[in-house]
């Protein structure tokens, strides 16, 4: 029988890996507190009906990437493939509308998408997603491109470049939806296939083709700006003028109009200049008509997503501090026989007196438990063979610098606790 591997396109997150991602949450829940968002756990799944209506039917994410399944009573369920949507529904449903707004909270976990695994892609990966809801100030979308910098920034993470776009309102989408397909409608034939099915349903998606060929033939196609309403557009000017207050340096790309429909006005995105293809950190923009399209009143909304793989890939590449790898600080090295439970009870005396400590299990040789003492990362060897027993005390050894020295048992906590701290 051939040994099961988990499905394509996911992965574990091993232990060596797993620390790091620890440290990504750390500081990403200190500055989203600095920030006043609160953190909430939404649910994996969702009525399909959430993703369809709300991400919008016409999106590769609906069309091509969900993982939908029914349940046992015949319901339509999909494995959430982004967060906003979520939000936005919990915000209505829990009535947050009630308290001071904008609504502002966060949540991370795994979102689930059917695409090509490659570097930096995969069918289950996490996100942490920030939205604010229930307020229109250009500020609070500043804000918003404000908090993913702040975060970069503290992780340490260099090279990035801010990319933002207005991509209009139902107001002036419809004037841009003309001028554009106007503009493509000569050059249809030479548009790749998923182009041209877009043409009519959703032209907008063109400028975001990645195909080399439709890139150059829509390079002077007309963008959102052009096309924008006064409204949004004097929203727009606020935006950036508040962006190049704070002192973000941003470049506005016309083209930029994002995977998800359910965007109005502000979109953006980080890219990292060194993750290659899949090189998007984070993904935001506003959201003014989530809330009706999933049938709640209109309800304004700003927010991103950052990918946590594509953090820690970035970091790893850049060279950024992790802080410090997680190590027990002592490793028991015990004998059979009588001492061996002098050694356990010293184990779990370290442990309670709050030092973190280990054992060997495999009734390994003195030599092979100093080896593993080393390949710990411990800070002590703490012997207890039958002499150290007989005598009353444990012998420490410094592993960083090989001294070696006597401890009375009845004092080893306390030692080690002025040592270690
Ligand atoms: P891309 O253009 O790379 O497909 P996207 O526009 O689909 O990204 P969003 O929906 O905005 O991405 O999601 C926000 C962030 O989540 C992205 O910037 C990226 O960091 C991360 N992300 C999206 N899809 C994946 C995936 N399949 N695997 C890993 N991370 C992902
Ligand atoms: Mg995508």
């Amino acid at each position: 029988m051939s040994s099961i591997k988990a499905p394509r396109g996911v992965r574990d997150i091993l232990p060596d890996e797993s620390w790091k991602w620890e440290y990504v949450f750390a500081v990403t829940r200190k500055a989203a507190s600095d920030f006043g968002y609160r953190e909430v756990h939404l649910p994996v799944f969702e009525h399909t009906e959430l993703f369809s209506r709300g991400v919008g039917e016409t999106t590769d994410v609906v069309e091509k990437e969900m993982y939908t399944f029914e349940d046992r009573a015949g319901r339509s369920l999909t494995l959430r493939p982004e967060l906003s949507a979520s939000m936005v529904r919990s915000y209505l449903e829990n009535r947050m509308d009630r308290q001071h707004q904008p609504a502002k909270l966060w949540s991370a976990g795994p979102m689930f998408r059917y695409e090509r695994p490659q570097k930096g892609r995969y069918r289950q990966f996490w996100q942490i997603d920030f939205e604010a809801i229930g307020s229109q100030d250009p500020f609070v979308d500043v804000e918003s491109v404000e908090l993913s910098l702040e975060i970069f920034k503290r992780l340490g993470l260099s090279n990035l470049e801010v990319v933002v776009n207005s991509v209009g309102c139902p107001v002036c989408r419809p004037v841009h939806k003309k001028a554009l397909q106007d503009f493509l409608r000569p050059r249809l034939n030479d548009l790749c296939e998923t182009c041209q099915a877009r043409f009519d349903r959703n032209p907008l998606r063109i400028l975001d083709c990645k195909n080399p060929s439709c890139r150059a033939l829509t390079d002077d196609a007309p963008g959102t700006i052009s096309c924008l309403c006064e409204e949004c557009s004097e929203h727009f000017e606020v935006v950036k003028k508040g962006l190049e207050m704070i002192g973000a340096s941003f470049r506005i790309d016309n083209r930029l109009v994002r995977g998800l429909d359910y965007y109005t006005k502000t979109a953006y995105e980080v890219l990292s200049g060194d993750l290659g293809a899949q090189n998007a950190v984070c993904g935001g923009g506003r959201y003014d008509n989530l809330a009706e399209s999933i049938g709640g009143p209109h309800t304004p909304g700003v927010g991103f997503a950052t990918g946590v793989e594509r953090i820690v890939l970035t970091m790893e590449q850049q060279g950024c501090s992790f802080g410090e790898a997680p190590n027990i600080e002592v490793f028991v090295i015990s004998a059979d026989g009588p001492s061996r439970e002098e050694a356990v009870r010293a184990l779990y005396d370290m442990r309670r007196a709050g030092i973190s400590a280990d054992i060997d299990y495999t009734g390994r040789s003195f030599k092979a438990q100093f080896k593993a003492a080393g390949g710990s990362g411990a800070v002590f060897a703490c012997i207890l063979g039958p002499e150290e027993v007989a005598s009353g005390q444990v012998t420490l050894k410094d592993l960083r610098t090989g001294e070696q020295k006597s401890v009375r048992r009845a004092e080893l906590t306390d030692f080690l606790k002025t040592r270690l701290r």
